[in-house]
């Protein structure tokens, strides 16, 4: 039975492969820290199927019916069963950075080979009656169309992203993956960036829901064929900021979204960006049922550092940066980020309009290697972004420091020095 919001009433599958990560650092880690590494094993994290060869699973490896079939099995009496998974796999994929460059190219026949090996064969699957019992949430292509809103033109756009701003690019996969992946227990839930990346309210705000709204559109089902969106997928845009609610306040004389960090930019938080998104797609003829997704695995910010009450400060960017409890220098800053940790628990219906808190990024997986020429065999199109370099500077800003953590592994491989700080800076505490 399709129901509105896929998570609300169900479990959550817990990706075994995950756990077992989580469980043996745990195990060699012991202590109390240990016990507290250990009680994250208990919660459910997205599947991604980040290149063809993910779908059958690696030697050795689960693929996606291996956890389709485990999902089954953890399924309890009645219940409903939530696995999410995503879709990660467009030609030029990251296009605007080197961390999670993919397999298929477009100057490659990559879009036929997308549309052939890739989405037909997990459309297989997922169309499988086996798995009717199942809701299959699916999490469309992370960061692709938000780089179509700002990585194609200007300063900082990309040769990759103009391209998959073309044919065979984003839209046209997206648009594929949304109409090939249409059954009745499957829910498509499209990212959507972050409020860091897209709050901004006359430029990459309207021209995100644009985008979107258009691309949706264009598939054969239009607006009927998502439940909806996520934002902050894999980022580590804190879900409220407690202390800075009101982006108008004056602090010196000048509006507290004037300051440094925030760039004018009035959406501090993905709660309210998020909401605001639902309304503005709602309002640009989506379902009034559309729901949001926002991924919490790393957004917490907790530990001894983190502010407990509001600056007294009348200097507005030391007020801002006593209040926040977002550490990073730049929002923009996305690689590894030193301070983080583990955010809200997943939940359905935690807001208005917010289908779930998901841990979509598994916790303890890195965003991209720190150092140049190390190959990851089964992945080699990914590469060395220099925004995952500690010893290197933002993109956008010179003076800004990457904030990433030292010695870190290609994408996706266990980062242990990084879960172990994720766990101690978690909030809610673990
Ligand atoms: C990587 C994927 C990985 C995912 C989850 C992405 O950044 O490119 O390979 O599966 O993160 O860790």
């Amino acid at each position: 039975e399709r129901v509105a919001n896929p998570f609300a009433g169900a479990d959550a599958y817990v990706n075994p492969e995950w756990a077992g990560d989580v469980r043996a650092q745990a195990a060699q880690t012991g202590g109390q820290l240990g016990q507290k590494m250990e009680s994250v094993a208990q919660y459910p994290t997205a599947v991604w199927m980040d290149r063809i060869a993910a779908i059958e699973g690696p030697a050795g490896g689960m693929g996606l019916r291996d956890h389709l079939d485990a999902a089954l099995e953890q399924q309890s009496g009645s219940t409903p069963m939530v696995v999410t998974v995503v879709v990660y796999n467009l030609p030029n994929r990251d296009c605007a950075a080197l961390a999670s460059n993919g397999e298929l190219r477009i100057d490659q026949n990559g879009m036929q080979r997308y549309q052939q090996e890739y989405i037909d064969p997990i459309a297989e699957i997922l169309g499988d009656p086996a798995y009717e019992s199942l809701r299959i949430v699916a999490v469309i292509e992370p960061d692709s169309l938000p780089n179509l809103v700002t990585n194609v033109d200007g300063q900082f756009g990309t040769e990759d992203c103009r391209e998959a701003a073309g044919p065979g690019g984003y839209v046209d996969g997206v648009r594929y993956a949304l109409d090939n992946l249409q059954f009745e227990n499957v829910y498509n839930y499209v990212d959507i960036g972050h409020s860091g990346w897209l709050g901004w309210p006359d430029t990459n705000f309207p021209q995100t829901v644009s985008l979107l709204t258009s691309t949706i559109r264009g598939t054969q089902a239009g607006v009927n064929s998502v439940s909806g969106f996520i934002t902050n997928t894999a980022n580590y845009t804190p879900t409220v900021e407690p202390f800075l609610t009101n982006p108008d306040l004056q602090v010196g004389g000048q509006p507290v979204r004037s300051a440094a960090f925030y760039e004018w930019n009035p959406r501090f938080a993905e709660l309210g960006f998020a909401q605001a998104l639902r309304t503005a797609f709602v309002n640009s003829g989506f379902p009034s049922d559309i729901g949001m997704l926002i991924d919490t695995s790393r957004n917490g910010w907790g530990g001894p550092d983190r502010p407990t009450s509001v600056s007294t400060s009348t200097n507005l960017n030391t007020y801002v940066d006593e209040s926040r409890v977002d550490t990073r220098p730049h929002r923009g800053n996305w690689c590894n980020q030193a301070g983080a940790g583990i955010g809200e628990r997943p939940r359905s219906a935690p807001a208005a309009g917010i289908d779930a808190y998901v841990w979509v990024k598994p916790p303890g997986e890195s965003d991209g290697v720190s150092e140049g020429g190390i190959v990851d065999p089964d992945d080699p199109a990914k590469g060395f972004d220099r925004m995952c370099d500690p010893t290197w500077h933002n993109t956008w800003n010179p003076n800004v420091p990457t904030n990433a953590l030292p010695n870190a592994p290609h994408a996706g491989r266990w980062f242990p020095e990084q879960f172990e700080m994720l766990v101690e800076n978690a909030h809610p505490a673990l």
